[in-house]
């Protein structure tokens, strides 16, 4: 689940997304310690470690 309250429509063609979708951001947040993943999940927290999924 995401608010994306400040999304703007996709209205250009240049980040040429792959699923559609764009990244939620809140997505990239460890679920553990909260620290902001460098890339997109499905990744592991930098700094605990804890993996942090897609979707
Ligand atoms: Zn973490």
């Amino acid at each position: 689940m995401c608010d994306t309250t400040q999304v703007s429509p996709s209205e250009d063609d240049d980040q040429s997304p792959e699923g559609g979708d764009p990244a939620c951001w809140l997505a990239r947040v460890c679920p553990e310690c909260g620290l902001f993943a460098e890339h997109d999940p499905p990744t592991v927290c930098v700094r605990c470690g804890t993996p942090v999924p897609s979707g």
